[in-house]
């Protein structure tokens, strides 16, 4: 294509060109460990192993790179991966302040794997941004968001952090998953990395686990790609394959999940079961004025607070039939859950009711099944309750 594409043809074209053998319009699987040499050192391109490089995977890289307003991508088995490859740029005595309400598994391997290695977490609410400024010490060298967070939906301005982020001489890093690129691009914010799990919005279909960074920085990406290969958690060629059928329809796919949800969080906060709801598509969000400077809708996640307590929520959970009680979100069908047990049973009881993952809150990831429908079910399993 002659001149730059705008974002919904790169998401059907950005990295993949027909197939030079055959014309192949899609880029094939290329299910091969290793790559033939023409004499000993001398290889094709950038491919003499698959865990260094794979076609169907530089395919992936380069289309997630392009979405994200990147220069580089790095395609990751997990997206747990992605972040343990950006803490291993650390070492011993260095400290990364992360914002307070992050995923279950993000606050795990902090926790439990990096701070084992001598390397300090600092868990800060990151909407204040004075309390971000008094966390920052000359041993921080990275700062670690996601917005909106996870389950509290809070939104953290990531434009200020940045700013607080390189004038202490950290990089910023934001998980970019409950967002997508189609919604908020962290790059043009000022992040140095965004990091994906590509389990979610990115697959969208409940059928991959992966994971990404993009950078636009030729240094960090040089030293990440290092650490992609070096630590080795490289997904395979098929879920890159997958994952490419995926970013074909992102754009539509987010839109819809932006639409239902918009719909869905109507409903909800006029319900007299639910005490509040946080939506930042809603104007009732607390940061609405950063959504509204960095997001461009609100998301396919709604959060909300059921009136009572864990028997109210359990009753709920337990009717409710098109959304689906189950982990994991951004995928097509509807899914719904508790953090308390579920996603967040990781974050000790007391961190809980700090961050406000009470008894009654209960996470919707809304698919983009016939709204209505939707509501419906969500309708009648309200009043089981
Ligand atoms: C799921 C999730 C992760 C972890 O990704 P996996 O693909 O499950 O390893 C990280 N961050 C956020 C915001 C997530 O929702």
């Amino acid at each position: 294509m002659d001149g730059p594409m705008r974002f919904d043809t790169k998401c059907i074209h950005a990295g993949q060109s027909p197939d030079p053998s055959t014309g192949a319009i899609c880029t094939p699987v290329y299910q091969t460990s290793t790559y033939v040499q023409e004499s000993p050192g001398r290889f094709k391109g950038e491919y003499d192993y698959s865990r260094s490089a794979n076609p169907t995977r530089t395919a992936l890289e380069a289309n997630l790179a392009s979405l994200e307003g990147g220069s580089h991508a790095l395609a990751f088995s997990s997206g747990v991966a992605s972040l343990a490859a950006t803490l291993h740029l650390l070492k011993s005595g260095d400290n990364v302040v992360l914002c307070d309400d992050v995923y279950g598994g993000t606050y795990r391997v902090f926790k439990m794997v990096f701070e084992q290695l001598g390397i300090t977490a600092t868990r800060v609410d990151m909407t204040d941004a004075g309390a971000v400024e008094s966390a920052m010490t000359d041993k921080t060298k990275l700062v670690w968001l996601e917005t909106p967070t996870n389950p509290t939906l809070k939104v953290i301005d990531i434009e200020r952090m940045g700013q607080i982020a390189r004038t202490h001489g950290a990089l910023l890093a934001v998980d970019n998953t409950f967002a997508t690129p189609v919604l908020q691009n962290p790059l043009a914010l000022g992040a140095d990395i965004v990091s994906h799990s590509s389990t979610k919005y990115i697959g969208g279909h409940a059928d991959v686990v992966g994971g990404a960074l993009v950078t636009k920085d030729e240094g960090l990406h040089t030293r990440l790609k290092y650490i992609q290969n070096a630590v080795g958690a490289v997904p395979g060629p098929w879920d890159c394959f997958l994952l490419l059928r995926s970013t074909k329809t992102l754009h539509l796919r987010v839109q819809r999940h932006c639409e239902n949800a918009e719909k869905m969080a109507a409903f909800l906060s006029q319900h007299p079961k639910i005490e509040r709801i946080v939506y930042p598509g809603d104007e009732s969000h607390p940061q609405r004025e950063i959504v509204k400077k960095q997001m461009c809708r609100g998301g396919g996640m709604i959060t909300a607070f059921l009136k009572g307590g864990l028997d109210e929520a359990r009753r709920f959970l337990e009717q409710v039939h098109l959304f689906s009680l189950a982990e994991s979100l951004g995928g097509v069908e509807s899914l719904i859950e508790h953090p308390a047990i579920m996603t967040h049973a990781s974050v000790p009881a007391d961190e809980r009711a700090k961050l406000g993952i009470t008894d009654g809150l209960v996470r919707f990831s809304v698919g983009i099944e016939d709204t209505q429908d939707q509501i419906d079910d969500v309708e009648r399993a309200l009043a089981a309750v």
